[in-house]
């Protein structure tokens, strides 16, 4: 099959975009099924947005004080960086395991 640079339709702003040869070529590569619906710009906005539905929060872990992103809203002060939180967590699992307890599921 021959590709050409196809003229589509961006469905936010109407604008024309070209859909490249190589674009195309790489989508069929991949084994993409929807084809582009937005230019450039318009996808980079669409994206941005997509991010923007999944807020990071900033904390400060209670143990190291290191800054760290996590993807929830922090109810309290109390609250570990995820390094901080799996080494707690793996403590807490030795501690268990010491005292000859199975580990809760
Ligand atoms: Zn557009
Ligand atoms: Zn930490």
């Amino acid at each position: 099959m021959e590709l050409t640079d196809k003229v589509l339709v961006c469905k936010d702003c109407g604008d024309k975009f070209i859909w490249t040869e190589g674009e195309q070529k790489f989508f069929i590569d991949k084994g993409l099924k929807n084809i582009p619906k937005r230019c450039k710009s318009c996808s980079a906005v669409y994206k941005a947005q997509l991010n923007e539905k999944h807020p990071q929060h900033w904390i400060t872990c209670k143990i190291c004080k290191k800054k760290a992103e996590v993807p929830f809203e922090p109810k309290s002060d109390d609250i570990l960086c995820e390094d901080c939180f799996h080494s707690e967590l793996k403590k807490r699992n030795d501690l268990i395991l010491a005292s000859g307890e199975k580990l809760p599921e």
